[in-house]
């Protein structure tokens, strides 16, 4: 779909990064008569966890959001999507007669609220899933055997890390049919998330063109997508990351709301049964080769630096007063070999050297950091 129809289904309630239970809850105040809302359960802090259920098909589509309180990309396309559905719910081809989705677009309302990744009590929800030790997971759990779902789709947000292999071009979206074992082996279920994978990436080929990556699979029976895969159901992990200059991941916003719709037409009219697994090992794996600012020569700023010195820098993410803040650090984790930035300057060059110490927060970590 192209950028202007998109925009009259975009959900105006929600924008940038922020994404707290009450975004939520204003976003979905006044809901069309065809979704159904209900809240399956509570968060560690008492807060709802809402579900949606939408549409009166057999094909039956479980998706959740903001698993990660921090990983809201997800949850706008889908409120977007939302909207879309029921205003072309009636059309010919319409999808409501021939799927059945049920949502829970904020899985983790403590961790949203709060801007973090983990749940209150510190608990990374997708490391949760065999033990099951957090309210959260039990309520997916049993949204999960309640609804018997023929296909999941779990929803997240990457870091601006990941490029498309070893090249300097950003995983703006990256998808991934988790293993369902440590052999990392091919059961029909997980082949069928990568028919659907390859279909959907085809899809998205006309507005993203050479974008999109395939998410390491590592088996790790900890994460819910692996469990879902190991339990038989076709999962699919959705990946929103980095799209040139947006930070707020409102364009990516807009990649994701075309991932999903093309995934739910696909599995609607299952018309990916041509696709082969070898297309989606074709998807570029992620790599590790971006940070946000990287700076060569940086001797030119500072006799701390050897003269040829090249610095990565990586933005941390900070809420202060209800939005998000960009601030630059030194980042961990071996990122300082990362081969490219999505912003790079030469300090060499006396014009970069002046947009360096413009930049917010930079001239302070390069001086004293
Ligand atoms: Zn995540």
């Amino acid at each position: 779909m192209d950028l202007s129809h998109y925009e009259s289904f975009r959900s105006k309630s929600v924008s940038g990064r922020y994404l707290s239970p009450e975004h939520l809850s204003l976003a979905l105040q006044n809901p069309d008569r065809n979704i159904q809302m209900d809240q399956p359960g509570e968060s560690v802090n008492g807060l709802p966890v809402i579900r949606l259920r939408w549409g009166n098909g057999p094909v039956r589509v479980l998706m959740w959001s903001q698993m990660h309180g921090n990983e809201s990309t997800t949850t706008k396309a889908v409120l977007d999507l939302l909207n879309f559905l029921c205003q072309t719910a009636g059309q010919k081809d319409a999808l409501e007669e021939q799927l059945t989705l049920e949502i829970l677009p904020m899985l983790n309302p403590d961790g949203a609220r709060s801007y973090t990744r983990e749940n209150a009590s510190g608990v990374d929800l997708n490391r949760d899933a065999r033990v099951l030790s957090q309210p959260e997971s039990r309520i997916l759990r049993s949204c999960y055997e309640s609804f018997r779902p023929d296909y999941c789709f779990n929803l997240h947000d990457q870091r601006t890390i990941y490029s498309l292999g070893a090249s300097p071009i950003p995983a703006t979206l990256s998808f991934l049919a988790p293993s369902a074992d440590s052999s990392r082996s091919l059961p029909v279920n997980r082949i069928r998330a990568m028919q659907l994978i390859a279909a959907t990436a085809e899809d998205l080929g006309e507005i993203l063109p050479g974008g999109i990556g395939r998410y390491d699979d590592s088996f790790n029976e900890n994460c819910v997508g692996d469990q879902f895969q190991m339990a038989g159901t076709p999962t699919l992990l959705f990946e929103a990351g980095h799209f040139p200059g947006d930070y707020e991941r409102e364009h990516t916003r807009y990649f994701v709301f075309n991932a999903l719709l093309s995934a739910l037409k696909r599995v609607a009219s299952s018309s990916f049964d041509g696709f082969l697994p070898a297309q989606y090992q074709a998807l570029p794996e992620n790599g590790k080769q971006l940070v946000d600012i990287r700076i060569r020569n940086a001797g030119h700023l500072s006799d701390r630096y050897a003269p040829d010195q090249v610095l990565a820098i990586q933005y941390r993410e900070v809420l202060r007063e209800g939005r998000i803040h960009w601030v630059p650090e030194w980042p961990a984790e071996g990122l300082s070999e990362a081969r490219y930035g999505h912003r790079e300057w030469d300090a060499s060059r006396a014009s970069d050297r002046a947009e360096i110490l413009q930049e917010p927060g930079l001239k302070k970590l390069l001086t004293e950091g």
